[in-house]
């Protein structure tokens, strides 16, 4: 019995003595604290989180190796890297492994890199400016831009889903689009009013996103009725004024599509009394102003156009399905009396890249330097979603996971001679 126990006290012994560290002191603590990188003489930070490590800014578009500028991990642990190590950048993540100082616990790490193309649309032409009929630069050269409307930030319709900067970055780099529209739920289920700050946060990210991609962007209060919530809307656009005003990025679109009302007795005393408000703030980015019947009746807002504030102009929409070449000799007459127009919407047939009057309603556009936001950034089971159901929310998309509306935008926005 006493040989037993003392063999059995042995093997306890002598597994514990491999299992447990040498050194009972030792840390075991393998944590990655700091990763600082280096590209061209320039530092980039990244933000740890759990095994992910994320840049805190893209990469320049064309970044292929980086070097590191800065490693930090836990006190007695070891890293697989070191100073001036350098990383490849591509589309797998680096793995860095942290090893603790009792030689037994190990965490690994991921990282992963965004890419940007840093070139700015903004920088290159500043502020837009109305100059009697036509939008012009900070040249005074007369310009139009290309680019996509996101749907309806309200939550849970589904295309909030695609409010991320990373859309912004993919829109920019593959479409080649140079301005983006935050279109905000305003008074519908899940909008504005009843959710203020996730709604409110949607437009930030996407406004951010832009600020960084150096592009245009609209904030649009997405709303078929905001006559009824003038002090909402005020409120909302002192906000972004005060956030965004001194950002030449940014473009207020004051509301989306009122329906069928009195544009001089309803619409223009509310446009006034926001644009009032924006102007005691920012006093000089565009805003842009919605007309009666879907933003189709710019002829009424020819007819009495608002005179007390400068740089404005007045909202068109057209889905092609519906409207032709009646809209586009309304449109044309407005331009003629002096009208500046913003296409912040238009919508394609569907279902088609062979769509010839989007091709008629372009030629307009190119001709009259009219700037245009094609609906809609989502993948609802509708005619005019860019991506098929599914389409991720990060961009990267394959040729496969835009809709046929989706690739007759892209080629449009792509073709679009102002970049
Ligand atoms: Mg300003």
């Amino acid at each position: 019995f006493f040989a037993l126990l003392f063999l059995a006290a042995l093997t306890l012994f002598s597994c514990e003595k491999e299992s447990q560290p040498m050194d009972t002191t030792a840390n075991s603590e393998a944590k990655l604290l700091q990763l600082d990188l280096l590209y061209t003489g320039s530092t980039f930070t990244t933000t740890i989180n759990g095994s992910d490590i994320t840049l805190n800014r893209p990469l320049p578009l064309g970044a292929d190796k980086v070097s590191i500028r800065a490693i930090a991990v836990s006190t007695g642990a070891t890293v697989d890297k070191k100073n001036n190590d350098e990383l490849l950048v591509g589309p797998n993540p680096v793995e860095i492994t942290v090893t603790a100082e009792d030689g037994l616990t190990k965490a690994t790490y991921s990282l992963s890199f965004d890419l940007l193309d840093y070139t700015s649309i903004v920088e290159k032409h500043g502020l837009l400016q109305v100059d009697g009929n036509k939008i012009v630069d900070e040249n005074n050269e007369t310009v139009s831009f290309a680019g996509n409307s996101f749907f309806w930030s309200n939550n849970g319709w589904g295309g909030e889903r695609y409010y991320t900067a990373d859309v912004v970055r993919w829109l920019k780099l593959d479409w080649g689009t140079t301005i983006i529209r935050a279109a905000m739920g305003v008074d519908e289920s899940g909008g504005y009013l009843e959710y203020k700050l996730p709604n409110k946060n949607k437009v930030k990210t996407l406004v951010d996103a832009a600020i960084d991609a150096g592009l245009y962007v609209i904030i649009d209060w997405h709303s078929h009725h905001a006559e009824d919530y003038t002090d909402e809307a005020i409120g909302f656009f002192e906000e972004m004024a005060t956030l965004y005003g001194e950002y030449d990025n940014v473009i207020y679109e004051i509301y989306n599509e009122p329906l069928g009302i009195s544009w001089s007795a309803t619409l223009k005393p509310y446009a006034e009394a926001v644009i009032g408000a924006i102007r005691a703030i920012d006093p000089d980015n565009l805003i842009v102003v919605g007309t009666p019947e879907w933003s189709q009746r710019v002829d009424h807002a020819a007819a009495d156009p608002i005179t007390g504030y400068s740089n404005i102009a007045y909202t068109l929409h057209f889905y092609t399905v519906y409207h032709q070449q009646d809209l586009r000799d309304r449109a044309t007459a407005a331009l003629e009396a002096g009208l500046p127009l913003f296409v912040t919407e238009w919508g394609s047939i569907g279902y088609t890249q062979n769509d010839p009057e989007t091709e008629l309603w372009m030629d307009w556009c190119r001709t009259n330097n009219i700037s245009h936001c094609n609906w809609a950034v989502n993948d609802k089971q509708e005619e005019w979603s860019i991506l098929s159901p599914g389409g991720s929310t990060t961009g990267n998309w394959s040729d496969f996971d835009l809709t046929q509306a989706g690739l007759l935008a892209r080629r449009i926005i792509r073709a679009w001679p102002e970049k």
